[in-house]
């Protein structure tokens, strides 16, 4: 997969619609201090699923709606769409897929691939195993590398994990003893109809 794009709308100082394109290889991006680099992360965090404000450098997760500036009045929604190509790792046969996000002032937030409205779950789902989730390799901030290192050893493991893309097989794996569990229940309850009758 290979994030060819990050078109943003209403995200943070993107006050106008923002088209950022990403080459091969090494992409930079210069400016001042304060004048928005770090909030072209966040926006791609945000897309893939990030549900925590302070993980956006906000305290609600309305503060990533453009909030106005001299001469410029807020705005009502924030918008984020990231275009992939060579997607076929994450939908079969895929070659371009859009993934966007988008939230109101209102609180209501909503998803779309390929324009088509999803679910939060079904974005996780999309990205997991892949490097690219939201708590992927994928964006290592400022202050992450730190972090990694001293994290705990069960921390570290479950980056490793997702890098080796076991993560997917430990999901279906509680999904199913799940499943098996309730299965024994329901066996012991046939168990016991059977044992009343006779
Ligand atoms: P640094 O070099 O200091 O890390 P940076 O270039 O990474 O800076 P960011 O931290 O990405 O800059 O951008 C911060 C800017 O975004 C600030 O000017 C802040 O006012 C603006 N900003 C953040 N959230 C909003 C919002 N909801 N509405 C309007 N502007 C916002």
């Amino acid at each position: 997969v290979y994030l060819k794009g990050v078109t943003a709308y209403g995200f943070k100082s993107f006050a106008d619609k923002t088209h950022v394109t990403f080459g091969r290889g090494v992409t930079a991006i210069v400016g001042p201090n304060g004048s928005g680099k770090s909030n072209i992360t966040d926006a791609i965090r945000w897309v893939l699923g990030e549900q925590s404000a302070r993980n956006l450098r906000g305290a609600r997760m309305e503060d990533v709606i453009f909030s106005g500036a001299e001469n410029r009045q807020p705005l009502n929604y924030a918008e984020v769409t990231l275009k992939l190509d060579e997607a076929g790792q994450l939908i079969d046969g895929a070659a371009e897929i859009e993934v966007t996000r988008r939230l109101y002032r209102s609180g209501e937030s909503e998803y779309f691939l390929n324009h088509n409205k999803v679910r939060l779950k079904d974005i996780t789902e999309l990205f997991l195993d892949t490097g690219l989730g939201k708590e992927a390799f994928s964006i290592i901030s400022q202050g992450k590398v730190d972090e990694i290192l001293n994290a705990k050893p069960e921390d570290r493991r479950q980056l490793i994990e997702e890098a080796a893309g076991v993560l997917k097989y430990k999901k279906r794996k509680k999904e199913t003893e799940s499943k098996l569990s309730e299965t024994v229940g329901n066996l012991a309850r046939v168990n016991d109809i059977i044992f009343d009758l006779e």
